[in-house]
């Protein structure tokens, strides 16, 4: 089954302590949809501006993802600048320049409009409503989101959160969204809004995928080398949702082997700068990180 995802196209200037790249392609959309492309068809619905090189368009259409949705419009494209320092798990965001998100109306093609499972990756919160509206009957709904929406748009955000099954957000936005310190307490307040599951990224940390019954934790890939965590919560979003759209399975085993081959995905994005290692991955490499991952947490039980 195919996924729809709303986000953004953006170009990124980030820096960390190995390296700067200036205006390259990012964006929460960009990933997502690489991402779950290993797994799934993928349609896009967001925004660029007329400065956009065709060729990033060329590479996700290579990546058959679907690009009808991708509107451009006069303007420049969304800009993001952020820096991390040698703790690599928190990006600190030095400028955002919404430019064509500003103007952006979506407007999703009829083809789009009978998708089974819809992802509103990271983007102002109104859009991702307007988007969920446009889809008829949604089998599985999920949302991202971040500081920069849960502190200029926290009402709209929340009407949002309202309206899906599952809500992917970092272990500081959880925070900083219930004003809670404990992880757990403000995991369940999230959930008191309305959503069945809600997976926590904890950056090296690994995964927290919460229930109002169950927690399931994932260890995150021991990578020697990270040189940019830059879309990594939108790659493990990708392979999270895009091998669910694959196997349809959403039982909790599914769920779970699902947050595996999210956290796969974002172990091999953090490898390289912007979208780098995702262009040269291969499925191969997928599957076998994947049993690494169940070597690296499998342990025997107690005898009894
Ligand atoms: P993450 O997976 O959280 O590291 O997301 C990184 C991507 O989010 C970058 O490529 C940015 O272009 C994008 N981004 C940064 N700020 C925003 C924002 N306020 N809204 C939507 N996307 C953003």
């Amino acid at each position: 089954m195919s996924i729809v995802v709303v986000g953004t196209v953006a170009f990124d200037t980030v820096e960390t302590p190995f390296g700067r790249g200036e205006n390259v392609l990012g964006g929460s959309a960009t990933y997502f949809s690489t991402s779950a492309s290993f797994f799934t068809d993928v349609s896009l619905v967001a925004v660029v501006g007329e400065d956009f090189p065709e060729e990033h368009v060329t590479f996700l259409q290579g990546r058959n993802v679907d690009t009808t949705g991708l509107q451009r419009i006069p303007g420049k494209t969304f800009h993001w600048s952020g820096r991390y320092g040698y703790d690599l798990n928190e990006a600190q965001t030095l400028d955002t320049q919404l430019n064509v998100l500003m103007d952006f109306q979506p407007e999703l093609p009829e083809s789009y409009r009978d998708a089974e499972y819809l992802f509103l990756a990271n983007i102002d919160p109104d859009l991702q409503m307007k988007v969920l509206d446009q889809v008829r009957k949604p089998k599985l709904v999920a949302c991202d989101t971040m500081n920069f929406w849960i502190s200029s748009k926290p009402a709209a955000l929340k009407k949002v959160l309202q309206r899906v099954d599952i809500v992917v957000i970092n272990e500081g936005e959880a925070r900083q969204f219930t004003g809670e310190a404990n992880l757990v307490k403000a995991a369940r307040q999230i959930m008191a809004l309305g959503c069945k599951r809600l997976v926590v990224k904890r950056g090296e940390y690994g995964v927290l995928m919460f229930t109002p019954e169950t927690v399931f934790a994932a260890p995150a890939y021991p990578l020697e080398e990270v040189f940019d965590p830059t879309g990594a919560g939108d790659t493990f979003a990708g392979g999270f949702m895009g091998y669910l759209a694959n196997t349809g399975d959403l039982s909790e085993a599914g769920l779970r082997q699902a947050i595996i081959f999210g956290s796969v995905m974002a172990s091999f994005n953090v490898e390289d700068f912007s979208l780098n290692r995702m262009k040269r991955l291969e499925f191969k490499e997928i599957k076998a990180r994947f049993s690494s991952f169940k070597a690296l947490t499998s342990f025997r039980d107690v005898a009894v």
